[in-house]
């Protein structure tokens, strides 16, 4: 290419930079006819009693298997899919999806679903989930949405507006990787949302005694509670993490050492045995 071009001086990095844009686009491109081709599925992670350790919901999490790509990592293309907007038309298939699947369960388990800024602000936003309820059959109850902090600072008051909406309707509104994002507390103060989760950065700092982790723990805690919100503790991997942040009184608990995410087969199984731990004992 450098000959090409008649000399040298930039191909140190232009061919990266311009191998970097053709892949995006190679992406974009079959992010484009993914649901139409049927490329994408829900695992569900769940999330457990942190006393009981009885299962309180799932939270969907969607994998995408290209024909092009193969597997592709949500880190990668939910941020392609919210610059495009086609978040827009996967994240009702995703709600739909889910709420679908939830109908299976008991009835006290319900289903978290990730939301982008993208698609809140969408002005269908509200209706699609009225849709997904209403054509599942699925009670409004079970249904919890999960924002991160960042929707607040693009457009805040159309965010809470809808989000109000739908928690007049009865679904939750869990606040996630709190910490992490933008952290301003005035839209604590002016949005009861169901759950604080706790971002994994924290609970692995507090597991390894660092003082600053235990601390912000320790307050999320006791403000989610003074607010009436409760709280999960994200990416719980070891038995350390699960007694540290107990004692921390998180009251729910997502993570590897309960369950990675998992097809619909192994999710349904789960409802055969009462208490995750007679498991992991096999
Ligand atoms: P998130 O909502 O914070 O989801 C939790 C992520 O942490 C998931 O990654 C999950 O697999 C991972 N995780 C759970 N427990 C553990 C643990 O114990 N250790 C470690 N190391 N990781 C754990 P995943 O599935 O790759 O999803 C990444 C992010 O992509 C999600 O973060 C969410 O922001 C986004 N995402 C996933 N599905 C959807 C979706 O349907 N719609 C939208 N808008 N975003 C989604
Ligand atoms: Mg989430
Ligand atoms: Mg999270
Ligand atoms: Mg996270």
């Amino acid at each position: 290419r450098a000959k090409d071009e008649g000399g040298g001086r930039h191909c140190t990095y232009e061919p990266s930079l311009h191998a970097h844009a053709e892949e995006r686009r190679k992406l974009e491109f079959s992010l484009r006819h993914a649901l139409e081709r049927n490329e994408f599925s829900l695992m569900y992670q769940p999330v457990v009693d942190a006393t009981t350790e009885q299962v309180l919901s799932f939270e969907a999490l969607i994998r995408w298997n290209s024909t092009e790509h193969g597997f592709v990592s949500p880190a990668k293309f939910i941020p392609l899919a919210e610059d495009t907007r086609l978040i827009v038309p996967i994240g009702d298939w995703v709600l739909r999806t889910a709420c679908a699947e939830a109908r299976n369960w008991p009835e006290h388990v319900k289903i978290a679903v990730n939301v982008s800024g993208e698609q809140l602000l969408d002005p269908y936003f509200a209706e699609t989930v009225v849709g997904a309820l209403a054509s599942t059959g699925l009670s409004p109850h079970r249904l919890e949405i999960e924002v991160t902090e960042s929707i607040f600072v693009r457009d805040g008051t159309t965010a809470q507006m809808t989000l109000e909406n739908l928690m007049g309707i009865g679904c939750g509104v869990a606040l996630d990787d709190f910490g992490t994002g933008y952290s301003s507390l005035g839209y604590l103060r002016k949005m009861r949302f169901s759950t604080i989760k706790v971002d994994r950065s924290f609970v692995q700092g507090a597991a390894k005694d660092n003082p600053e982790s235990l601390a912000i723990v320790r307050a999320v805690v006791a403000m989610a509670d003074a607010l009436e919100m409760s709280t999960t503790a994200e990416g719980v991997e070891t038995e350390a993490e699960l007694e540290c942040i107990r004692r921390l009184g998180a009251k729910k608990i997502q993570g590897y050492y309960f369950g990675r995410p998992m097809n619909r087969t192994d999710a349904l199984a789960l409802f055969g045995q009462t208490r995750f731990k007679e498991r992991a004992a096999g």
